[in-house]
């Protein structure tokens, strides 16, 4: 097979493709924006680079069909856990049907196994550990009509034996071209955006690729950094993801990056991983002062279990550090694994236990994944962990947490995922289970057994359908007689926090002023009820049960008595507010569709025109209600 070498005043084209796990704002094909960037600057119009974004959910003919379209010399493919299959279909179908086109594979998975990779599809080269200078020297080496099998980084497999060569280490991160920066990426194709700021982790958990044996951390510079997030804000980027695994690890240097995004960046949301040991009250605070989500890795609560996979856990410290970020009101998740060796159902329990007991926001659970390249995967067979041979390596059986009980696991991690996480349960979730004196996993268990066929696909379930399974499942919870005077209270608190957290990401109407007001003939107008206002029915009085909001319902019961309420709940100015209302003005705001007017409402209703028209104008400038046309 002949290698492309471009003609005089012709470029060598290449595709770079990222085969995503799905449609999220964390889709960015951010390593081949790396590659595309370092090609670029170092061949300029010599080489054409196209970046394309494929899913897991297409087939390989049309992913392979979609890469042919792009018309390349030389594609190469990001491999990674998920999309290690279809990335090898994807090929195996390309040199069979272009046979002249080069192909080239790189990412963590390359990285770590070589040889099997090299032999599960007909890549031409493989390229390990920091893909851009390999690469560099790979395309060099093509333009002169070579074998790019020498260059440094670069592995092969001739006559089924891997020849691997060293790569050249990178002396400075700030050497490469920033992808942000080089406007390789266009950021408005994207929901959010990824931002790398470091690479290598000093941890070396036996689990995990990202240590990569060295325990070598290498940053970007801040000065770059700080260019970035101009950029970031320049091109009105939402949400970015940062990759770092340990963010706060260099605390310095976290205070400062964490400075610049609060001066610079503090509309946009940011995403970060962070070590629980490293955290203080600093950076708590600087957390909690932006808009930001932390992800502590948890893994377990056990420290022997942590131990027997090469990290250190000492409870009591996590503890503090956690209830700094709550003292502070920072918004934080957790990671748990399930199956790590010597790990059990009990002993996942007990870390769900632990875990939910500390107030995470969200907490993400996954099995163990033998991966190949890390010491545990290498450990498997002595450590009788039996797994999945191909992505995602799965554990199926360990001796201390057989089949059967690793599936109650997997059913309590998506009955956590569906009640806690994605049903915003923090506010309310450990106040509810005080009185029933249920450990969080045995309510957990509960509901994955109420569940049952209730779910259809978990995935699909919207916020209405899980606030509507919660308050289902909560009912049947406190139906036993010492409880049952308790769930009307219960479900007001439920019901509450599910509106306000559905206000709170709602954007609010643009507010009228009082001119604008004193202008408008209120009778005539036709207004409906803001997509972003609430209305909600509640047993107590809703405003004197948020004062005296407690943590403890049957104190909240001795002080309160049922009293009916209707309150509408909606952003205003930055806040949420909560008005409760005569329920004659919750039939009128029930009523204005964008189609009727004022005077026909108040006069279906019985309602003076005059108190329909005041009610009104204070609904249009809270932005309760708004006219059709101004709703956002
Ligand atoms: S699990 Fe986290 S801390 Fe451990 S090696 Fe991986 S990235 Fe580093």
């Amino acid at each position: 097979v002949s290698r492309p070498v471009p003609k005089p005043g012709s470029s060598l084209r290449l595709t770079l493709v990222a085969i995503h796990p799905g449609r999220s704002p964390q889709s960015v094909p951010l390593a081949a924006a790396f590659l595309a960037a370092a090609v670029t600057a170092a061949f300029a119009e010599a080489v054409t680079v196209t970046i394309l974004d494929l899913y897991t959910d297409q087939s390989a003919e049309e992913c392979a069909r979609l890469v042919r379209e792009t018309q390349p010399d030389l594609a190469g493919f990001s491999v990674y856990l998920w999309n290690r299959s279809l990335c090898c279909a994807v090929a195996g179908i390309l040199k069979r049907e272009t046979p002249p086109l080069t192909l080239f594979c790189g990412g963590p998975e390359a990285t770590a196994d070589q040889q099997q990779l090299l032999a599960e599809a007909p890549w031409d080269f493989l390229i390990h550990g920091d893909g851009e200078t390999p690469l560099v020297a790979a395309v060099r080496l093509l333009l002169g009509g070579r074998e790019p099998a020498a260059a440094a980084g670069v592995a092969t497999l001739p006559a089924g034996l891997l020849q691997s060569n060293p790569a050249t280490p990178l002396k400075e991160l700030d050497e490469l071209p920033s992808p942000l920066l080089s406007g390789v990426l266009e950021p408005s194709r994207y929901a959010g955006m990824l931002w790398q700021i470091s690479r290598g982790c000093s941890f070396n958990c036996d689990f995990c690729f990202d240590a990569g044996g060295s325990r070598q951390v290498r940053r970007f510079s801040v000065q770059r950094l700080e260019e970035e997030l101009r950029w970031l804000v320049q091109q009105r980027v939402s949400q970015v993801f940062v990759l770092d695994s340990t963010f706060n690890s260099d605390k310095a240097r976290a205070v400062a990056i964490l400075r610049l995004i609060r001066k610079i960046a503090p509309a946009i949301h940011f995403h970060f991983e962070v070590r629980s040991e490293f955290l203080d009250r600093e950076q708590a605070n600087l957390f909690a002062s932006i808009t930001c989500s932390l992800q502590i890795g948890l893994q377990s609560g056990s420290s022997g279990v942590l131990q027997s996979v090469g990290r250190r856990f000492n409870r009591a410290d996590f503890v503090s550090k956690v209830n700094l970020l709550n003292e502070a009101g920072a918004i934080f998740g957790f990671d748990l694994i399930y199956g790590l060796p010597g790990d059990s159902l009990a002993g996942f329990r007990a870390s769900l236990d632990f875990a939910l007991g500390l107030m995470p926001n969200h907490l993400d659970i996954f099995p163990l994944a033998l991966l190949p390249g890390t010491k545990l995967a290498a450990r498997a067979a002595e450590l009788q962990l039996v797994h999945l041979p191909a992505p995602p390596y799965t554990l199926l059986a360990s001796p201390a947490f057989p089949a059967a009980e690793l599936a109650i696991a997997g059913r309590l991690a998506e009955a956590c995922d569906i009640f806690y996480s994605r049903g915003k349960a923090v506010s309310w979730f450990l106040t509810l289970l005080a009185p029933l004196q249920l450990p969080p996993s045995e309510l957990l268990l509960r509901f994955a057994a109420y569940l049952g066929d209730k779910r259809g696909a978990a995935d699909a379930l919207d916020d209405s359908a899980i606030f509507a399974l919660q308050t289902g499942f909560i009912a049947t919870l406190y139906a036993a007689p010492g409880a049952k005077r308790l769930l009307p209270l219960a479900l007001d608190l439920v019901t509450y926090n599910h509106h306000y957290a559905a206000a709170l990401m709602a954007v609010p109407p643009q507010p009228l002023s009082k001119k604008g007001l004193a202008r408008l003939r209120m009778a005539e107008l036709q207004p409906q009820l803001a997509p972003s206002a609430r209305l909600a029915d509640f047993s107590y009085d809703i405003l004197k049960l948020l004062e005296v909001e407690s943590g403890d319902l049957k104190q909240m019961a001795k002080l309160l008595s049922p009293a009916a309420s209707l309150a509408v709940i909606y952003p205003h100015g930055g806040e949420i507010r909560t008005e409760t209302l005569h329920p004659a003005y919750g039939r009128l705001l029930e009523r204005l569709d964008g189609r009727r007017s004022v005077a026909a409402v108040a006069t279906e209703l019985g309602m003076p025109l005059a108190d329909a028209v005041e009610f009104v104008t204070f609904a249009l400038g809270e932005g309760i209600v708004v006219l059709p046309g101004n709703n956002q």
